[in-house]
């Protein structure tokens, strides 16, 4: 990067710093466990729904409020339609609610440790935040945020489970968040929760501040078809609405609708497969601990791990070098931490033999 903004360029996006996603290279035989993508093909019904849904109307554009996909997750959900948004993929979703409803005087609460696309989004629109540090364990300090909180804030966002951690919080912390925020609004996002975390969509009905997020792409494995939800009292969805119509009326297109309505009606492969995950990743977490490694108690669909004699850049790269992708995030506090995808079986079996080839005193 340079100092200098391209010609042509607005001046305020010379200083943007953008999220970096994990990389998708083209390797062959990759075992990649690094994006916390699902390690199984999405519901065989959701893909004939996309094949049927390709084959006439594509020429019209789609639905502009999403109506059937919005009721597919009111059904798997017990909401109202009007009580649910639908975006591209939540991490639009985030986006329009971060516009909506965090371009406070006050600043934005988050912890310190979560996923780091909310500070990106505060950056492009100009939301002042305030970082609350996440305790030696790394779980969310939920009364510093709470007591925070209480003093005026412009709102609060935090991911749960936690990314990158995976750690879960239980119900009644996120009430506590509810309840020191009554004024704003308190987004939490659950792209993880399907794997073991407590929702807090039940509380929509007694909080009119709660937003609650999810995605389509982890415990339903369709991140190739980019569809979030939001899920909060209609005053909030309104909020988002208007956001949406003025960026972009149509973000489902017609196959993503037929997609993602297809999956979330099929509850059989969705439980099958977010079983398999966690029992995966339970039996992993206990083969990396055996070689030495500290891992996180995780209600997600990977573990995060670092081993006390090891550096966790070197051991990202030596993995690396072995086609075997995990995540590293160059960041205080975390930086002897490997973010590891729960695979298949066969794929983490293959990462830890590789992690025991490169663990072995030579
Ligand atoms: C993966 C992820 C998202 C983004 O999900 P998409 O729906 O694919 O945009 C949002 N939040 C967290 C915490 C995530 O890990």
């Amino acid at each position: 990067m340079t100092n200098t903004v391209p010609a042509f360029w607005s001046p305020r996006i010379g200083a943007l710093e953008p999220y970096v996603p994990g990389e998708q290279p083209r390797i062959e035989n990759l075992v990649k466990l690094n994006t916390n993508e699902n390690p199984y093909p999405p519901s065989p019904v959701a893909v004939e729904a996309i094949r049927r849904a390709a084959e006439s109307g594509l020429e019209r554009y789609p639905d502009p409020t999403s109506l059937a996909l919005r009721e597919a997750v009111a059904r798997r959900h017990g909401l109202q339609v009007d009580q649910v948004f639908a975006g591209n993929g939540s991490d639009e979703v985030l986006a329009h609610a971060f516009f909506a409803f965090f371009q406070q005087a006050e600043p934005l609460l988050m912890p310190d440790v979560s996923y780091s696309f909310y500070k990106v989004y505060a950056q492009i629109y100009g939301i002042q935040c305030e970082v609350q540090p996440v305790d030696d364990g790394l779980r969310i300090d939920v009364d510093a945020l709470a007591a925070r909180a209480r003093k005026g804030c412009g709102g609060i966002v935090i991911a749960n489970p936690n990314a990158p951690t995976g750690i879960g919080l239980p119900l009644a912390r996120i009430v506590q968040l509810l309840e020191a925020c009554p004024q704003r609004v308190v987004l939490v996002d659950e792209a993880y929760v399907d794997f073991g975390g407590e929702s807090a969509l039940s509380l929509i009905p007694r909080h009119p501040n709660l937003l609650v997020v999810h995605t389509l792409s982890k415990s339903r494995a369709l991140a190739g078809l980019r569809v979030g939800f939001a899920c909060g009292q209609s005053h909030l969805i309104d909020g988002l609405v208007r956001v949406k119509d003025s960026f972009n009326s149509y973000p489902i297109d017609r196959l993503a609708s037929a997609g993602a309505v297809a999956s979330l009606d099929d509850e059989a492969w969705f439980r099958t497969t977010c079983d398999k995950i966690v029992d995966t990743r339970e039996g992993l977490s206990l083969q990396l601990e055996d070689l030495g490694f500290d891992v996180l108690p995780s209600q997600a669909n990977f573990v995060f791990a670092r081993h006390p004699q090891r550096d966790a850049a070197e051991l990202a790269a030596l993995l690396r070098e072995r086609a075997v992708l995990v995540r590293h995030f160059r960041q205080p506090r975390i930086a002897q931490y490997l973010r590891i995808s729960v695979g298949t079986r066969e794929q983490c079996m293959q990462l830890v033999q590789h992690l025991q080839d490169i663990l072995a005193p030579t």
